[in-house]
């Protein structure tokens, strides 16, 4: 599987050999952009799309040794209101997400100039601006980078699944049998870690751009300091008649779709669910009084925690 996978990393750097300049300006825009802290967004240009998954499973191999390796048997837990969920079997799910699979392509048939037509679109996190995930974990697990990337640390995350809760996509996954849980209170506590696209951020910050973006074929995504991404995605949109889904959802996203149809009548045509995020029109969560009130009494709680959960890591690596 893994050279399979390798294959097409190394199969990417041949055809897009006329797309290098594209790209290496976009390694350079987010480098640039990281060097500042600005943030970070994407475009995805939908109607470049061809549903192949390359993306998927460039994610799938570059962030290997960030997925979990689940101790079985599971701890029962006391009482049983956090049920265990286990992906461990079902690594190659790529119908939706999953602990294991942080990046699909959902598909939609549509009506464009009279004709069905099938688009494809890849679905992760958007990296909210303002993400609630991260302002109301209660551990203060999830966190968000000055480039405006949000990531789960897997040191500290309990999986009590209040990112996914709060998350107007409900994007986080749970994976039971991993994490801290298992040392502190394994039959009262959590029951996993929570997983999602972390937007390559290591990737990032040693200059490189996330798998899914290198891997692509069809260049459907582009990379770079938030208000340059806007001003292509308006262009785009312009000059094709399309229209601009990220820009102001939650408050506003870090991650910018451009379709040839609009989002309504692609919301409609996708399969929705768990792990299958929706494309409605989002308010802005934390503009939400009670939210607002809840993250800033949770912050004092969440920051102990965070320090306690580094401590913790640090005196079981001593031993
Ligand atoms: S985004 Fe690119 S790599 Fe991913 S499915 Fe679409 S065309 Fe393929
Ligand atoms: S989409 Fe959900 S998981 Fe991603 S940053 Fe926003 S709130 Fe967090
Ligand atoms: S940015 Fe990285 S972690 Fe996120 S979907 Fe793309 S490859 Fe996966």
């Amino acid at each position: 599987m893994v050279q399979k996978l390798s294959r097409r990393l190394f199969l990417k750097a041949g055809i897009t050999a006329a797309c290098s300049v594209a790209a290496t300006s976009s390694v350079a825009k987010a480098a640039k952009a990281m060097d500042k802290g600005e943030p970070i967004a994407t475009m995805l240009d939908i109607s470049k799309c061809i549903g192949c998954e390359e993306c998927v499973y460039a994610c799938k191999e570059v962030n290997a040794k960030k997925q979990p390796e689940p101790k079985k048997p599971f701890p029962k837990m006391y009482p049983n209101r956090v049920p265990v969920e286990d992906w461990s079997e079902k690594r190659e799910v790529t119908e939706q997400l999953t602990p294991y699979t942080w990046l699909y392509i959902q598909s939609a048939t549509v009506k464009i100039f009279g004709k069905n037509q099938q688009l494809t679109i890849p679905r992760r996190c958007m990296h909210c601006i303002n993400p609630p995930c991260v302002k109301l974990c209660p551990w203060g697990a999830a966190k968000q980078l000055d480039n405006e990337i949000s990531r789960i640390d897997d040191d500290i995350c309990l999986g009590g699944s209040k990112c996914k809760e709060v998350c107007p996509w409900s994007i986080p996954q749970r994976q039971t049998g991993v994490g801290l849980y298992l040392n502190l209170m394994p039959a009262f506590a959590g029951n996993g870690v929570m997983y999602k696209c972390d937007r390559c951020y290591d990737r990032i910050a040693d200059g490189k751009i996330p798998a899914c973006i290198e891997v692509c074929p069809e260049d459907v995504q582009t990379i770079g300091p938030r208000n340059k991404i806007l001003e292509q995605a308006h262009k785009l949109a312009k000059e094709t008649n399309g229209y601009i889904y990220g820009e102001n959802e939650n408050g506003g996203t870090n991650t910018i779709y451009v379709s040839p149809i609009p989002f309504d009548q692609l919301n409609k045509a996708i399969e929705k669910g768990e792990g299958k995020p929706h494309l409605n029109k989002v308010k802005d969560m934390m503009s939400l009084g009670n939210n607002l009130a809840l993250a800033m009494l949770i912050a004092p709680i969440a920051g102990a925690a965070a320090a306690f959960g580094k401590f913790y890591k640090m005196t079981k690596e001593e031993k």
